[in-house]
Order: structure tokens, then sequence, then C-alpha cells
């Protein structure tokens, strides 16, 4: 069904900027550019770590312009980077990135696969990498691909031969690439694999170079260029009204939450691949010299390929159905080929140019977006054959139910006809989630149980339909997923997978909590029902040492998809200490303790991903100075909402709204992340800010990098950015100044505060700065030198500015208690004479 699925994405490519969501049909010039890569067999992998390190240029020539079968493997889902198009992060950002990528092959014609491994996050060296990573599963995931997927030509991103200068993940890519290069044909490794899938030995290996890998397009110049392939990726495409690199570019700008939308490009460029593995092709410019790419490659292919390639030779634009006889006759012949791989593919190939040759229409709507276990819904099957060919619906076959609906239904020339089926969800059927997210796994790699799952893109859908038809009175079989189809009055027709979710779901609304004293906090669960009629109680489990009451209440919502909000209390201990909370909603026999997460935007399908439902509760012993505080957004973190939680009264402030006035009211300012590399306005502001801090205030600045700063002067003194970091979350602090006031007041910061951070320590620490900063704290990653520059603290005036790279935006939303402490310090800085004010007001 997946595969199926796949093998549509990449044959219906270029239907363009539909939603992403929407089946596409192809038109005839399609149909004809679909019969050409039938033609054409032979296979290229291309190898990286994350989603949007693939180079689209190159993989939509291979697919469009050679038309060979293409896919990109990506190590990872890239759950580790960042968000630039709304709040998700982590696991929920790795399902945005997987769709993303998705979106991108539908665009360029490539397919795609994944290994388990996860993106823990940025990492500077390999060896690094493979200690977070198990590397005998991703090498694993790796020759499965390569077993899976045949291919002839293995390209890799990234070099193998240079580890250190680029992220960690992305060497590691192609050090496996490399190493599984020949493993692949070997049976004794990972021999259950190769009893499944067989062994495979792809025929070349070549690493994707260009002049950036030399340091400079002169020495690129000089550089010795006799391993080199080269390729013309500006080609245009007349059929598609399109150059190559046109469509790359639209591709590429589907990884929207890396803020990577980008202009189209035209004209001749060239693309360079280095050869490291297999013998080096005489003509520079045919990467699958010596491989038999036609049909003549397979034993009794050669029958196929002469009524094929009279096909693409005179094929009919204005009605691709007088093909259909020869497409059936030679689809008969695939089905007789030993080679079970090209079968396959091929199979559904043809399948795909049939139907559309045939116009044909066939669809399976739900009544409804999404439904639980047990629930009857109504499905409206349409079925319309758009062709002068004699038809007929034999049957459709719910992937649920063994038995056929036989309907005999003749489908004449645009004839519609419509089915209304009833349709019961089977009890024992699983919620439609991301299925890498189902079992908890660990830092580096996702745990995936069930083996065929491995090295999919997605989840297959949960309920197909399939139409057992006649042509001519052949028998053919089309398989539809479900889908839900609907339309906006402000957007027109729209289209959303059709889902599986829980009967019953529930969320604490905040994820971490805080408590900066022993005194109770309300929190509010909401539960969601995934049918009508939910009725039954709700508990919250929780650690020993905290209270929570009442001890249960009743739920009672009549509606699937509404919700019901309770409000418990919850009690922390007297002292420092941290848990986990869940809601648990009971109903009938059945507890559930999983949260529902919907993703919408409109560049990807709308997605449902259900996760355990907890939420941490941190008893903080923190004291802090100084109330309110002015907000600067960057490209957005939650910090704000994280010293709210601790009892500051934070406002945000617009660019604009920055005036010497305004800043009176406040005790503190903090700059958000990267906002200097994202708000133009704050070169006019700086000056603002500076005379603030002079009179008084403090003023945190959080991480910006040195590239595309938009001042000429961070900071009140010199301040020089680098791209020093420490990724390593455990790297040993060491306390510079332990008598600093940001070290001692009012909370005294020791090594245990640096205890428990997530993901990093920092980033894009300064390594240069004014004798006015006092440099706070020493920290360094495996093999590194001292890097000092996490904290840096000037007095200017009265008030302080404090330059910071220290990842407190990760730190807050994971609920780390060292790092609110330390913050708080940073805002009390100098506002001991907070008290005396306090007395001066009696
Ligand atoms: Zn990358």
């Amino acid at each position: 069904m997946l595969k199926k699925l796949a093998s549509l994405l990449f044959i219906f490519v270029l239907a363009l900027p539909l939603q992403a969501q929407q089946p596409k049909k192809l038109n005839a010039s399609q149909i004809h550019d679909a019969v050409k890569k039938l033609n054409f067999l032979g296979t290229v992998l291309y190898v990286a770590a994350h989603p949007d390190d693939e180079n689209t240029r190159l993989i939509s020539y291979m697919s469009n312009q050679v038309k060979a079968r293409t896919a990109y493997l990506s190590l990872t889902r890239g759950d580790g980077g960042q968000n630039l198009i709304g709040p998700e992060i982590r696991e929920l950002l790795g399902v945005i990135r997987t769709q993303e990528l998705l979106a991108a092959r539908s665009v360029d014609g490539g397919e795609q696969r994944f290994t388990r491994a996860n993106d823990f996050g940025y990492s500077k060296h390999p060896e690094e990498t493979l200690n977070i990573w198990d590397k005998d599963q991703v090498l694993s995931d790796v020759i499965l691909a390569i077993r899976q997927f045949k291919p002839d030509i293995i390209i890799n991103r990234f070099d193998h031969r240079t580890p250190g200068t680029t992220h960690g993940h992305h060497t590691t890519s192609a050090m496996l690439s490399v190493e599984a290069f020949d493993l692949a044909n070997n049976p004794n490794i990972y021999p259950e694999q190769a009893k499944t899938h067989g062994t495979w030995q792809p025929k070349r290996q070549f690493f994707n170079t260009s002049w950036w890998f030399y340091g400079s397009e002169e020495n690129f110049e000089k550089a010795d260029k006799s391993k080199l392939l080269n390729f013309d990726i500006g080609v245009y495409y007349p059929s598609k009204g399109l150059s190559n690199n046109e469509i790359a570019a639209l591709s590429r700008s589907k990884h929207l939450c890396q803020g990577f939308g980008a202009l189209t490009q035209r004209g001749s460029q060239t693309e360079y691949i280095e050869l490291i593995n297999g013998d080096l092709p005489k003509d520079k410019t045919n990467l699958f010299e010596g491989i038999d790419t036609s049909w003549n490659r397979v034993k009794g292919g050669k029958t196929i390929g002469d009524i094929l390639k009279k096909v693409e030779t005179n094929f009919n634009f204005e009605n691709p159905s007088i093909h259909v006889k020869d497409l059936l006759l030679a689809r008969q012949l695939i089905q007789q080929l030993d080679n079970d791989y090209w079968k396959n593919y091929k199979t559904q190939e043809i399948d795909a140019i049939i139907e559309a040759c045939l116009g044909l229409y066939l669809e399976a709507s739900a009544s409804t977006p999404t439904a639980s276990a047990g629930e009857t819904i109504t499905l409206n099957i349409e079925a319309v054959n758009r062709s002068p060919i004699n038809m007929e619906l034999v049957s459709y076959q719910l992937s649920t139910d063994k038995t056929a609906t036989l309907k005999a239904l003749p489908l004449k020339n645009n004839d519609k006809q419509n089915v209304e089926q009833s349709l019961t969800i089977p009890k024992n059927i699983q919620p439609s989630s991301p299925y890498w997210l189902n079992k908890k796994g660990t830092l580096g790699m996702y745990k995936v149980e069930d083996k065929n799952l491995i090295g999919k893109p997605e989840t297959p859908r949960p309920i197909s339909v399939t139409f057992n038809v006649t042509i001519n009175n052949q028998p053919f079989s089309v398989t539809k997923p479900i889908v839900y189809r609907y339309s906006k009055p402000d957007k027109g027709e729209l289209y959303r997978p059709f889902e599986i979710i829980p009967e019953a779901s529930a969320k604490i609304s905040e994820k971490v909590i805080i408590f900066d004293s022993d005194q109770q906090k309300d929190i509010s669960v909401i539960v969601k029902a995934g049918r009508d009629n939910l009725n039954g109680f709700v508990q919250i489990a929780h650690p020993n040492n905290w209270s929570v009451f009442p001890e249960k209440q009743n739920i009672d919502i009549k509606y699937k998809g509404e919700t019901q909000t309770l409000t418990f209390t919850v009690i922390p201990p007297k002292n420092q200490n941290e848990g986990l909370i869940t809601p648990m909603v009971h109903v009938g026999e059945d507890v559930y303790t999983r949260e529902l997460v919907e993703i919408d935007y409109e560049h990807i399908p709308y997605q449902t991903v259900v996760l355990p439902s907890e939420s941490k509760v941190v008893r903080l012993d923190i004291k802090k100075r100084g109330e309110n505080i002015a907000y600067i957004e960057g490209a957005g973190d939650v910090v704000p909402e994280s010293l709210r939680q601790i009892g500051y009264n934070v406002i945000v402030l617009n660019p604009e709204d920055i005036t010497t006035e305004r800043l009176s009211a406040f005790d503190a300012v903090v700059v958000g992340i990267r906002a200097y590399n994202i708000l133009d306005e704050l070169k006019f502001k700086q000056q603002i800010l500076f005379d603030f801090v002079e009179n008084g205030g403090n003023m945190i600045v959080q991480y910006n990098t040195s590239h595309r700063l938009k001042v000429d002067q961070l900071s009140p003194y010199t301040l020089q950015l680098s791209r020093d970091r420490v990724t390593d979350e455990n790297a040993e602090v060491t306390l510079l100044e332990k008598d600093h006031p940001v070290l001692n007041y009012p909370n005294q910061i020791t090594k245990t505060d640096f205890e428990g951070w997530t993901q990093e320590r920092g980033l894009y620490f300064p390594n240069q700065w004014s004798n006015k900063f006092t440099p706070i704290l020493s920290m360094h990653d495996k093999g590194e030198t001292e890097k000092q520059g996490s904290l840096l603290v000037a007095k200017h005036g009265k008030g302080y500015y404090i330059y910071t790279g220290l990842s407190f935006f990760r730190e807050f939303p994971a609920g780390v208690s060292g790092a609110y402490r330390l913050f708080a310090n940073m805002l009390s800085i100098g506002k001991d004479n907070l008290d005396n004010k306090e007395q001066f007001k009696d």
C-alpha cells in the first residue's frame, strides 16, 4: 500500500502548487514523461543526514533528465533543528520536516527514505555522533535501504574523509554510506535482512562535491578534476515549462520551517560528483556508463521494451487512452518477469500510467476527518471513467474487510457512479500516528518494533479501498487510501488524510509547571473526545511527595472533537524537587494516558500525532529581585512564558515601542534569540537600550549569529561573536568568578545548577571582548580549548549589560532548575537596593 503511494508520489511530478494533500491527476504531457521514465531501468540513491541537506538540483536532474528511479535517504528526520513557522520542536518538528521532505520529493520526482537515527542536536565530530547513535542500527538501516532500493549509483552529499569540518551527523552519513557500499552485498552481514530483501552491490559511489569543499572557486578551478563527473543541472524541460533548477528551487522551498523559501533560478549551471567507489566512466557526463538501463536489462524485458518504446514514440497527446491496449499487454508481460524488484516497481509505474490514460477517477472519501475504534462512518465512493474504453466496476474491497462488495456497475465514458458505503472501524485498530514515535526511544535512536516499517517515510494509511475494475474485460485493480474531502468558502476544495484517533485523549495545558515557592497552583487538564457521548473520570498520576486534589473528576462530553477542561490543584513539596504528572482518562475498562497533537500547515498534509501526555512539575528554590521585564522577541522562544512562571511581569515589546519613556517602567530588558539577526529596526534602538542600562536598567542579550547581524554594535563595549559552542550538555562548567554577584545574589549558584541540562550548553559564544566584560564561566567540549564567552557581564553606568550564549531557550521549556536560578540572578544583579526601595514606600 505504502509502496504504491510512494510510487504515485514520484510519478505525479509537477502538478504545480496544489495543496500538498490533494491527489494529483496527470495531464497528457505528464503521462508522456511517466512513460519515458517507465522505459528507464536505473536507480540513484542520494545520502545525507538531515531534511534540507539534500541537493534538490541533482535529485531533480536524476529523476527528470536521467529518468532514474531516485531516492533521498535522510538518516534523520531533523528533530534537533529550529522551527521558523510555529511552536513545534523536537519530535513534532521531525514530523513536520518529514512531511516537508515528502512535499519536496513530490515536486522533484524523488522518493524518500529514513533510518531510525534521531537528530539529537549539533555534534562536532562523527565520533561524538556515533557515541549517541547506535552505529550498528543506523548502519543496518543504511544497508537495508540499499538492499530494498537496489541503487546502481549512490551519491553522498558529504565527504567521508574530512571529519570535524562539518556537523558530525553529516560526515557520519557519508562514512556509513561508504561502509555500506560493499557490506550490502555480503549475505553474512545482517543475514536475516539479507534473506528477506536479498543482497545488492551498487556499481558506483560518488561524493557530490562543489567549489565550497575546496575553500574557494579559484582553488576549485585549479583542482584535478579527472575523477569528477559533471552535469548541466540548468537544463530546460519543454514538457514541464520549467528548467531543472527552477524545479529544484520549488522543491527546496518546501523546507519552510527552516526558512528555505527562495526565488527560482534559471540558466546553465554545472554540478560535480567525485568518484569514490567503482570504475570511472569514460564519458564524464554518464554516471550509468556500462549499465544497461533499457528493458533489455531484465530477462524477458525486450518485448516489453519494444511495446513501450512504441507508446513513447507515437504518444497521442490528444487521446492517451488509445495506448491502454498496449500498456495492458506490457503489464501482462511485466507480471511474468523473474526479477521481483523490477516486476513490482514497474507494475506500480505502469498501473499509474494506465489509470491516467483512462482519466480514471476513483476516490473513497469519509464523512468525517477522524474516527476512533468501533465507530461507524459513511464512505462516499466515486468512480468515473473519462475515456471511450469499455469499463466496469466489478467490486471494491475495504482493507479492513475480507469480503469484497460486489457492485458490477458499468463505467461508461464520463458517466459518474456514486455509492455510499458504511464502514465500522475495527476495534483493534491503532491510532494513525507517526510510527517512529509510538515507543519511547533513546536520545540517539527511535524505537521501531515493527521491522516492516523501518525506513518508511510515514505510517501507512490505516484504511484503503481497492477498486476492482475491468478494462475491455481485462481485470485491473487500483488501491486508494481513504481521504477526507471538504471545502471552505475562502479556500476552495481541501483534502485531509483520514485518520484514526484514540476515543479519549488529555493534556495538561502547561508542559512545565514551575513552583517558585511551596504555594499550591491550579492546573488545567483538557480532555478531548474521540467519539460522541464520552463518559468517565480523570485522575492525575503524580510523584509521591507531591499532592493533587481532587482525587478524581468526572467527564461527560457529548460530541466527538469537543473538549472539557478540568481544574486540579497541585501542592509541591517544601524543598527543591521535580517529577512528572500525567492525566489518566478512565472510560469503561480502558485508561487513556496520551495526548493528541494536531499539526496544521498549508504546505503539508494535516497531521495527528499521539504522544505520551506528561508535564514536568518543578519545585524551585529560587529568589529574585526586580519585577517588570520587557522582552524583545527574536526568532521565537518560550523565555517570556517561563519568566512569567517564576513570577515576573513580562511585557513583550515590539521594536517600534522601544523608547526611553516606555523603557523607564522596566527593571530589565531581555532580548530574544537571534533578534539582532532578524529585526532591522534594532539598529535604530541600540542607543536607547544602552542609555536604559546606563540609567540603572539591566539588559540581557541571548545568542545571535555573527552572520547577517543587523547592528554594528551589539553591546556598549567591544564584543566579537564567534562560532564557539559547547554541544555536550554535560560538559563540566568551571565558575571563574566565584564571588561575582551574578553567581551569588540572590541565589547562590554552584555546579549543581549545571546538572540536568538538555541538548547543549550554549552556542555562538563571543571569543573576544572588551576588558569591561567579566567572563563568569568556562566550559568546553571534549578535546577542545576552554571557552570563556558563555556568560559575559559588564557594568555600564548604573546598570548591567549581559551577553549570554547559554541555551536558556532550551533549558526553560525542559524545566531545568539551575537555568532558572541563574537567569533570576542575571535579572536581579544590581537590584540589591530594591529592599530599601520597598522600605521607602512604607
Ligand atoms: Zn544538515
